[in-house]
Order: C-alpha cells, then structure tokens, then sequence
C-alpha cells in the first residue's frame, strides 16, 4: 500500500489525511500535541467549556463533504444549526443593532437603523453576491500555481468580471462610497478582520465575505465548534488512520526531487507522499533548514493575532447573543496601531462570543462562558505582559459601562491566550490567526502553493498556504491537495 504522512493535526490537517485514506493510501498523522484540531480545540476551565480558537462557522458544506466522500452519512457524526442572527453591536454612545442573518430582513432593518436607502443596501449585497460567485471558482475550489485552473469557463468568467470586483480600492474606500451612516461603514469594514486584514489595506472584493454570513448562513455546532475536528477525527480513526499524539516532526527528510519520509524523535518514518500541516514558514525554517526557502513569500505580511481572555462569569446578560461586537470610536485609529504601529490599540473593538447562550451545558447554572477577544499585531516582540494588562484593563472598563455592571466582579475564573502561547501551541509564525494578511490585491497570488516546487510528493495545506485561513479555507486547502495526489494503482 502506497503511504501518506501528514504533519499536524489541525483541521487541515485531518481533512488532508481522511482524503488520502479515502484515496487508498496508508496515512499516519504526527501531532505535536496531546490533541487533535490545533487552534480548533477546546477546553473546560472551572465548569466551563470553551471553544479555545475559531467561534464563527460558515460553509458547513465543506465539513458534510468529509463524510460523504468516505461514503458516510455527515448526520450519524456531526449536526449542526442556522443562526437567525448574524451579531449584536454595540456602539460606544449606546446604540446597539441586532443584525438578522437573512438578506430581506437585513435590509429592512438596516435601513431603518442606519437611515440608508433599502435600493442601495440591495444594490450592495447584489454585488458581494457577484463577488464571491465569480471568483470563488478560481480563488477557493483550485490551485492559483496551476496553468490548468485558468483555462475554464468558470476562471475565465471570473477575470472577465475583474472591473467590477472592487480590486483597486480598499474596503474602507468601497464601504465609505457606498454608505453614508459611519457605523454602516464600521460595521461592513469589520469583515476584514475575518481574514485578519485592515478594512483600510484590504481591497473592496473583500465585501463578499458578509454574503456567505447573510445569504450562505452562519451554523452553531451541536456540541460547541471543537465538534468540527473531534467528528472528523472520529471519521479518521474509523476509516484506519493512525494518529501519533505528542509526538514533534523534527525534520523532513529528502532524497534528490523527493522527500522520503519524516524523523521524529531521532526514529525515520518513510512515505510516499508528505502532507505538512504546519505553518510554511516555520516549517521551511524548522523542518527543512537544509533547503533554499521561497524567501519572497516566507515575507509576506502576517495576518492579525488576538488576545483572548476566556472568563467564567457569575451572571447571565438578556441582551448579549452568541457572538457580540462592542466597536471602537474610531475604526482607522484602532487598525492604524494594529498594521503600522504594531502595538494594541488604547481605543478597542471587542468581541464577546458566547456558546453557553446556545449549549447550556457550557456554564453553571445562572453563569455565562465568556469568549473576549481582542485583535492584536503579530508578534514581532512587543512587551506583551504589559500590552495584555493593559488591554485587560480597557476591556473591562469598556464592557462595565456598555453593560451597566462591575464585570471584574462577575469573573469566577480566566485563562488568556495571547500572540506567543498561539505561536507556542500551533507553531503559527508570529501568532497570526490566519496566516498572510490580505492586505493587498496581490495577496492571492503571493500565498505559499499547495506543493512543493523542490520536491515533487510534498504538498502543503492549513491556513498559512492558498486559499488562506478560516475553517472552510483550510478544508479547502486539503481538497486542492488531495486532487493533486495521484490515486494509487492496485
Ligand atoms: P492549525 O490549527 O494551525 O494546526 C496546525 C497543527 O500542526 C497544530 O495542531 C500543531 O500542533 C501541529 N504541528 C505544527 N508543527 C508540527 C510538527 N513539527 N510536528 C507535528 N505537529 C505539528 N477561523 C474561522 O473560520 N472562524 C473563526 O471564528 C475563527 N476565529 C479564530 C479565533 C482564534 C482565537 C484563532 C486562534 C483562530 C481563529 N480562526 C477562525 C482561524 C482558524 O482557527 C484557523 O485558520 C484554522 O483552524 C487553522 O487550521 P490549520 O489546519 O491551518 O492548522
């Protein structure tokens, strides 16, 4: 039987090893920590469950597509539901806008809300709509490194369109043309955090993201969103692949054109093809330190980082939802700290997500599990216990007076994760959540490949190479790469 390795078990990761079983090969995953999922993991804290990463799921389609692929029913492992609300925002002179996750409802509301005219709101999701129908042929289902993906209707479509996919502005120049309420404007500009980027850097094609929350539909996991990768680990296991837990890849090892296998522990493992799930550029630097390495897109702009405290609260709040927003006064200053100074803004946004809102089990009775989080500069080694201390001071002090209480108070229990424990559990190259910014049109096409162009079976996935980061990125990036993976014979 012709065999697989895949490094890292984060959620790329397992969808890569479940392909390539499903493909026939042999497949073994080595997994530095004593779990599977990597950023999508979670934990209990004092009676608490939390989701320890991602909090928002779009696109589940691409979890079912796992399941059905092996031949297995996606409902007997993993269920889940549609949101009728998108957020609920919060402003700093107390205004606040409960966003439905459904079009006509949105505009309805939003007009009214916002004083915007309902024909340009229309107009606005009509486009975002475009946006991501053209361009997620090209962007998200292939590879951008292959001649062969731009010779077919759907790619040549999509370049056809390029006029009117708001390339050449930013975000912020699209939103501030279109609307004229400001907090229309801060509420579409904050979609560029999605995939770490400044609204301000950012292009205006960007605006398709808010038509996969309001037309696609945003989903809760039954079971929190870490039943995203134990249900596909569930499937891996069954189907026959073999997990390795705490156990580091030190190296890559290499043969001419060819990558033959991988050491851990001073123990070689061979293989015929190599997946590597972690972070390109940690991986060039740590696992292939002997290899000249893509220097120009090892380069790149990282994406944002966060700071996130996750706290037990001994209170319950009607007016707070799943997930939460509490913007800043000024949007442009808050991403100016964050992209040009790299340090943590004095003026926040601040996210609170919370699932115990949907999954009761995941607090005491009368208690909330509180998700807070903060964005925050990749690290390039800011002083970060006095940035943490000091933001956890302001987050505080904000959230107090938005919800009328001590919230100091009301916390039973905290653990905090923060750029370098992110960069320290995952091996994310400065603690990025996502990998490379999108901080230019070009970013696309300056992400590392899904393969190696030095050898020829060892292929890269996760959120660091194309398409990018994001849950349904990275398992996207696992399709790329098992399409690219011949199908054994015999
Ligand atoms: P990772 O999750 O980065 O996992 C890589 C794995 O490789 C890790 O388990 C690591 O231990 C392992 N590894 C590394 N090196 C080695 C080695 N040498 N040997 C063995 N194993 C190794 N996305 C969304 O879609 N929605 C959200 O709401 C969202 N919010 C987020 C909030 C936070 C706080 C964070 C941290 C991320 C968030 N993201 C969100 C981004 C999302 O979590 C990531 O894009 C995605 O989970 C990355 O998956 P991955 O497969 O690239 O690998």
């Amino acid at each position: 039987m012709k065999t697989a390795i895949v490094i890292g078990a984060g959620v790329a990761g397992l969808a890569a090893a479940i392909r390539l079983r499903v493909k026939g090969y042999g497949v073994q995953v080595f997994e530095s920590n004593a779990f599977v999922g990597g950023k999508l993991h979670a934990f209990t804290d004092a009676g608490f469950r939390f989701d320890a990463g991602p909090s928002l799921f779009t696109l589940p389609q691409y979890v079912d597509d796992l399941f059905l692929c092996a031949g297995k029913n996606p409902r007997h492992y993993f269920n889940y539901s549609r949101e009728a609300v998108v957020c609920h925002y919060f402003w700093p002179d107390g205004s606040f806008y409960s966003m439905p996750a459904n079009e006509a409802d949105f505009v309805r509301t939003a007009s009214a809300f916002f004083n915007e005219s309902a024909v340009t709101l229309e107009a606005y999701l009509k486009r975002n709509a475009f946006k991501y129908e053209r361009t997620a042929p090209l962007f998200v289902e292939r590879s951008l490194h292959k001649l062969s993906s731009f010779t077919d209707v759907a790619t040549l479509k999509g370049i056809a369109a390029i006029p009117k996919l708001d390339l050449f502005g930013s975000l912020h120049a699209l939103n501030t043309a279109t609307f004229s309420n400001p907090k229309l404007v801060q509420l579409f500009n904050r979609y560029a955090t999605y995939n770490g980027s400044s609204p301000y850097k950012t292009p205006g094609i960007m605006s398709m993201i808010p038509h996969l929350e309001m037309a696609l539909g945003t989903y809760f996991p039954e079971g929190g969103m870490a039943s995203i990768s134990q249900s596909m680990y569930a499937l891996a296991t069954e189907l026959g692949v073999e997990f390795h837990l705490n156990t580091s890849v030190d190296r890559l090892l290499h043969e001419g054109k060819a990558v033959r296998g991988v050491l851990t522990n001073q123990k070689e493992h061979p293989a015929d093809v190599v997946v590597c799930n972690r972070d390109v550029f940690s991986a060039y630097r740590t696992l292939l330190p002997d290899v000249a390495a893509p220097e120009k897109i090892l380069q790149q702009e990282r994406s944002s980082s966060g700071i996130i405290f996750y706290w037990g609260i001994k209170q319950t709040f009607k007016q707070l939802h799943l997930h939460n927003i509490f913007f800043s006064e000024s949007y442009e200053q808050e991403f100016h700290a964050l992209f040009e100074e790299k340090t943590m803004p004095t003026d926040l946004t601040v996210y609170v997500n919370i699932s115990s809102k949907l999954n009761p089990d995941d607090a005491p009775a009368g208690c909330e599990n509180w998700f807070v989080m903060v964005n925050a500069p990749a690290d390039v080694g800011q002083d970060w216990d006095m940035l943490i201390g000091q933001t956890r001071k302001l987050l505080i002090e904000k959230l107090s007076k938005a919800l009328h209480c001590s919230v100091d108070e009301l916390i039973v229990s905290e653990q905090v994760l923060e750029p370098r424990t992110i960069e320290r559990k995952t091996a994310s190259y400065g603690g990025s959540l996502y990998g490379t910014a999108s901080n230019s049109r070009y970013a696309a096409f300056l992400r590392h490949p899904n393969f190696s162009k030095q050898f020829n079976n060892l292929y890269f996935c996760g959120g660091s190479v194309h398409p990018g980061g994001g849950i349904p990125l990275c398992l996207q990036s696992a399709r790329i790469v098992a399409d690219m993976i011949e199908t054994p014979v015999g």
